[in-house]
């Protein structure tokens, strides 16, 4: 199994194409995908494209799942694309560039990386060398929180454990611990905890003590440690409807595909060799296939499976999927400007609620051109694992927040805004490794994917969902005798993996 090396930059071939097999599957292939997110289209790509006739059931009205967008219309009449929350499109996303190449989504890099606290001055992540110990030994040499006094402390072990990832043996020394224990036994100070740890551990949605370590070393590996392109992302430069949704959409269609919004799944029964997906009692509720993907979030999975168990084992693994706290995403126009020297997308660390900013009139043309008219700012706010009651007490607590880090956003009128708090995302508590389903699934001709979904290759949200999708596609293929689609990806391994650095962690 591969290993992260210094000089190893591109992408690495996981799934070849195995190009002596045919590319079309056999006529009257057919197959049901329930979930239109990145998961469900991911695969629906790939399997129309390979003549594969694909229906794809949806229960919003809307494609993208959570990052999906709607219109918004604003008090002074402008239209406006609201989206599910800023999303950051990393670099090494091969599987999911791959399916947005398709249909040419515009993507415009996002500068800089910064973490932003009250307490302590920024700290850039971007812009890191790519390769590992490269990207470490520049975070060392540049990061005021990585100075000789803040690390004293450190347990070395633990710290190269980080750079030693290996799957199976990551689960088995860390799943147990909670990611919070681990930065504790880290042993860096607060400083370092604060702005290089704890906001890149709460992007994952859930609190660090609901967080198993072997995930957050796993997702360290991924983003940064054994990232060959950098730390670096870029994002759409038109909203996600109008750059993603709307052309996977036309391209689906062209090729035959079925799109059906709105339109809730809520039961399945064994016909035949297949399954019939059922949205209603109405015969054109009743849709036949041989291969179904279930893209479905978290819980919708969970609540399917409860009314339908067909499988024993998928049943089981489906009961035991847990959610992530709430999440709470504010967009607010605001009257005036906010500094011109602040970052597009800046991580908040240090505070009760506050998140990330992001600046998205500098970031969208939709946006922008509303901000340019106006002479406003659009922003958005997001809180992960968000503890206020509802949305509007986020929203008020995430402005506090904000104008005691951004002063001059404290006196700014709110033209309009709008909040959401919702619980969809995925948890990964210590010890649930090697409990959340897989692609493949013990039910005959039905496969899994999504971003929750236990992946064989080094992913993290976004791309797990896309990478699961395309996997779960590459599955009916193979049981047609069609050739899979090839899928790229970063080394399993770290650069120490294999090498005896449990030795030098500290005994407790
Ligand atoms: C605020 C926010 C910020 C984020 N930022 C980032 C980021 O910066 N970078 C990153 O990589 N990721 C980010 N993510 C995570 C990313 O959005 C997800 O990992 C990804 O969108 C998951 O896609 P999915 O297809 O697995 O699931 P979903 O998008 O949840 O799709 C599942 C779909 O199934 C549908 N469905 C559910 N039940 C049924 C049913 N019974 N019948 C029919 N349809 C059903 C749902 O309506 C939904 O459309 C962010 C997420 C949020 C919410």
């Amino acid at each position: 199994m591969p290993r992260t090396l210094p000089w190893r930059r591109a992408p690495l071939v996981l799934v070849p194409g195995r190009p002596h097999l045919p590319r079309r599957v056999p006529e009257g292939t057919r197959a049901v995908v329930v979930g239109g997110g990145i998961a469900g289209i991911s695969a629906a790509v790939v399997l129309a494209e390979r003549g594969v006739r694909v229906t794809v059931l949806e229960a919003a009205e809307f494609l993208g799942g959570r990052l999906g967008a709607w219109s918004h219309t604003l008090p002074d009449g402008s239209a406006q694309v609201v989206e599910h929350g800023f999303h950051a499109f990393f670099r090494h996303y091969d599987t999911w560039r791959a399916i947005l190449a398709r249909v040419g989504t515009p993507l415009r890099p996002v500068v800089g990386y910064p973490v932003i606290s009250r307490r302590w001055p920024a700290e850039d992540l971007g812009s890191l060398p790519a390769a590992p110990p490269l990207n470490l030994l520049a975070l060392f040499a540049r990061s005021p929180s990585l100075r000789l006094r803040e690390i004293a402390g450190a347990d070395a072990g633990l710290g190269l454990a980080l750079l030693a990832h290996s799957p199976a043996d990551t689960a088995a020394r860390f799943d147990d611990l909670s990611a919070a224990e681990f930065l504790r036994g880290l042993g860096v100070s607060e400083r370092a905890r604060e702005m290089l740890f704890e906001a890149f551990a709460r992007s994952f949605f859930c609190d660090q003590s609901g967080l198993s370590a072997a995930e957050l070393v796993a997702m360290f590996h991924y983003y940064f440690l054994g990232n060959p392109a950098g730390i670096g992302f870029d994002a759409p430069a038109e909203d996600h409807r109008t750059a993603i949704w709307d052309p996977l959409a036309g391209y689906l269609r062209e090729r035959g595909a079925d799109l059906r919004l709105g339109v809730r799944v809520d039961g399945l029964d064994r016909v035949g060799s297949g399954w019939r997906v059922r949205s209603g009692s109405a015969p054109e509720e009743q849709h036949e296939a041989e291969h179904v993907v279930f893209a479905l979030d978290p819980g919708g999975l969970r609540t399917l499976l409860a009314r339908s168990p067909v499988a024993p084992d998928l049943a089981r693994r489906a009961a035991a999927l847990q959610l992530a706290p709430p999440f709470a995403v504010t967009r607010l126009w605001l009257d005036r400007p906010v500094r011109p020297d602040r970052a597009v997308f800046s991580a908040v660390s240090g505070e009760p609620t506050l998140d990330s900013v992001t600046v998205y009139s500098r970031l969208e043309g939709e946006s922008a051109r509303w901000a340019a008219r106006t002479g406003g700012e659009i922003l958005e706010l997001h809180s992960y694992a968000c503890t206020a009651p509802t949305a509007g007490e986020a929203t008020r607590r995430m402005r506090a927040e904000l104008a005691a880090i951004w002063p001059e956003t404290a006196q700014a009128q709110v033209v309009d805004l709008v909040e959401r708090s919702e619980a969809t995302a995925p948890a990964f508590p210590p010890g649930s490794a090697g409990a959340r389903p897989g692609v493949r699934t013990d039910a005959p001709g039905i496969r899994v994917a999504g971003d929750y979904v236990e992946c064989p290759h080094p992913s993290g949200l976004m791309e797990r969902a896309a990478m699961t999708g395309v996997l779960a596609a590459n599955d009916v293929l193979g049981a047609v005798g069609a050739a899979p689609e090839e899928i790229r990806g970063i080394a399993e391994r770290g650069l120490l993996a294999g090498l005896p650095v449990h030795r030098l962690q500290r005994r407790r």
